[in-house]
């Protein structure tokens, strides 16, 4: 194996929000999602123009490959699709179904603030790509003309994959975002027992977090049963459409085995269709309790939206939480894979008494040199 691998992050290096990675290798350009970043309501994409001190266009890319649906991995797709409009974009059948309404998530909410003529534009652009985006199954091999592909379950959300690409000489995998444990909306990740790559791009929530092991589902629940039990009418501020779904979910689940009292769980509009949607894919996210949000007065119950619906009518909490593996799940899928080298991306928080290197450190105690971790800033170039 001698020829090099190009990687550069041109946005979710060590922070959320749009993720999208580069790779040139044995002559193939690949671009690994295509995120936006939403902050104060305003979507910033990534920075595609590094690209263009080693390629003449975007054009020159082989394609695009699309982890999973969450804006911070596909929010920036219809822009790059204005300007390259001949690669091509492969994704889950699922992720491509799903991206139908979770472009508009966080996408939604930064077009509503424009003028109507740039919304017009914009929703244009969004079409075009959505109709454009080729859908794959999982585990089946995609032959292109310089290299392979293969999605992978990845857990975390319905459609969500890791992506391996096999080259003249590498094997890669990029893991997305993903889950070992099952979440409200997935079941855990699928990948074959005998899976290796020698270069691992990892979406490392958890990565830099070594105390981050234990059950977040279980310390959500019980955030939330302290919130619901005192109020008649209570609202949970979301900030992803999957999440107002699966904070539905976990409610529903707790009512019907009895451990919470059972109260209307409204969603809102966009949360109610994502649900039909993922409904009429075979997944069941709507519960006996579940029902959209009514037109009329508030009645008892628990309302989810991305937006302030009860604002100033009744008290509203901000739920958050990640559906993300935990540290030693992150380690234990990098020494499954056995990579020589493992670029830990889209980190999260790490406590201040940790090093963020910890599990790099960690690593070379428990294996010496044979993997070695690279923790990659936006824009820099690496060759390995
Ligand atoms: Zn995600
Ligand atoms: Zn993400």
């Amino acid at each position: 194996m001698s020829s090099k691998i190009k990687f550069i992050a041109l946005g979710g290096g060590q922070w959320h929000g749009a993720s999208c990675y580069y790779i040139g290798v044995d002559g193939c350009n690949i671009l690994l999602d295509c995120g936006s970043d939403s902050k104060g309501g305003v979507a910033s994409g990534p920075n595609l123009n590094v690209l263009l001190k080693y390629l003449d266009s975007l054009s020159e890319l082989d394609a695009v490959l699309v982890s999973h649906s969450h804006f911070d991995h596909i929010g920036h797709l219809p822009q790059f699709h204005a300007v390259a409009p001949n690669v091509p974009i492969y994704a889950t059948e699922q992720s491509k179904i799903l991206a139908n309404h979770l472009i508009w998530d966080k996408g939604g909410r930064y077009l509503r603030m424009q003028s109507r003529t740039l919304v017009e534009r914009e929703e244009i652009m969004a079409e075009n790509v959505l109709e454009s985006i080729i859908g794959t199954g999982y585990a089946k091999t995609i032959r292109l003309p310089k290299f392979e592909v293969t999605f992978y379950e990845a857990g975390h959300i319905p459609g969500a994959a890791m992506i391996l690409i096999e080259t003249e000489n590498h094997r890669i995998l990029y893991t997305g975002d993903f889950a070992k444990q099952p979440t409200p909306l997935a079941d855990g990740y699928v990948v074959p027992k005998n899976i290796s790559a020698d270069t691992m791009i990892v979406c490392g929530t958890h990565a830099v977090n070594p105390t981050y092991t234990h059950n977040f589902q279980g310390r959500r629940l019980v955030k939330m049963h302290r919130c619901l039990l005192s109020e008649d009418i209570v609202g949970i501020n979301i900030t992803q459409l999957t999440k107002g779904l699966e904070i539905a979910k976990l409610f529903n689940d707790e009512m019907e085995s009895g451990r919470m009292s059972a109260k209307s769980i409204y969603l809102d509009d966009s949360i109610w269709k994502l649900g039909e949607r993922l409904e009429a894919m075979g997944r069941s996210v709507l519960g006996r309790y579940c029902r959209p949000i009514p037109n009329s007065s508030f009645k008892n119950g628990v309302y989810i939206s991305d937006r302030y619906v009860l604002n100033g009518y009744a008290k509203t909490y901000g739920i958050n939480f990640t559906l993300h593996a935990s540290y030693p799940e992150t380690k234990e899928l990098i020494y499954r894979v056995n990579p020589k080298t493992a670029f830990i991306v889209h980190t999260g928080y790490t406590p201040e008494y940790y090093d963020r290197r910890y599990m790099a450190l960690e690593i070379r105690r428990e294996r010496g040199a044979d993997i070695s971790l690279i923790y990659p800033e936006n824009d820099d170039v690496y060759m390995i």
